[in-house]
């Protein structure tokens, strides 16, 4: 029988979750899953299909019909729509505005939690990030990680990603989708963004990406050693 292991990294956006789990997962050769990826290719499927986003059931079936994958020979792994590769449209601004009206829906969050297992399932070691990956989804991770950073450090953290990516944008736009972001994602009575319990709390405003990943990878080798 696989004994699978699974790290969770929770946090807001602009934290640094994504980059973080990128290079830990690579560190110590775990697959990497963006749960965040799937909300918001599930944001797509409502602006394609002009479902409103707060219509949960009508956006869950859609999600099955059309289904929602990683191409896992991709670095990072690409998000398919059914055929489509959707990694770039993903992360347009009109998608972030109503990704967490969709991630809200409590259908959209189950079936999501379902596919989320699942690929667990099929990864003897997984690093996988989002806002409910350690509290609700895998409370039986062997290392939970929450990550913290102050709003300026997590604005300029987004606005810089978007710009090196090739979009104008300026940072008091991304400051207010950061803070909507954070109010609907704390707030939601589904799995909101909450620090997990006996989760390893790091700000991460005044570390670099080494220093993070290092004290992460320190903490994620002891919990291997002693399972
Ligand atoms: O991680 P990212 O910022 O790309 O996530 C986009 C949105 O998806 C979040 O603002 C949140 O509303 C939702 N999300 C979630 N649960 C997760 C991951 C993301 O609700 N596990």
């Amino acid at each position: 029988m696989t004994v699978h292991s699974i790290i969770t990294i929770d946090g807001a956006a602009g934290t640094g979750k994504s980059s973080v789990a990128q290079l830990l997962a690579k560190e110590i050769g775990a697959g990497c899953l963006d749960s965040g990826a799937m909300y918001r290719a599930v944001a797509v499927l409502a602006k394609d299909f002009d479902i409103e986003p707060k219509d949960g059931p009508a956006l869950a079936t859609k999600v099955n019909d059309i289904g929602i994958s990683f191409n896992w020979d991709n670095d990072p792994p690409a998000v398919l729509l059914g055929e489509r590769d959707v990694s770039e449209r993903i992360r347009e601004l009109d998608i972030s505005g109503i990704v967490s009206s969709v991630a809200k829906q409590p259908e959209v969050r189950a079936v999501l939690m379902d596919q989320q297992r699942d690929i667990a399932s099929r990864h003897p070691l997984l690093v996988t990030e989002g806002r409910d990956q350690g509290s609700v989804v895998f409370p039986e991770a062997i290392v939970r990680f929450f990550l913290e950073a102050d709003l300026e450090e997590r604005t300029k953290r987004r606005t810089k990603q978007l710009q090196e990516s090739g979009k104008d944008v300026h940072p008091d736009v991304i400051a207010e989708d950061i803070k909507n972001r954070d109010r609907i994602d704390t707030t939601r009575s589904d799995g909101p963004l909450i620090c997990p319990e006996g989760a390893i709390v790091i700000n991460t405003s005044h570390q670099s990406l080494a220093e993070v990943v290092g004290e992460m990878e320190r903490v994620v080798n002891e919990a291997l050693e002693l399972k």
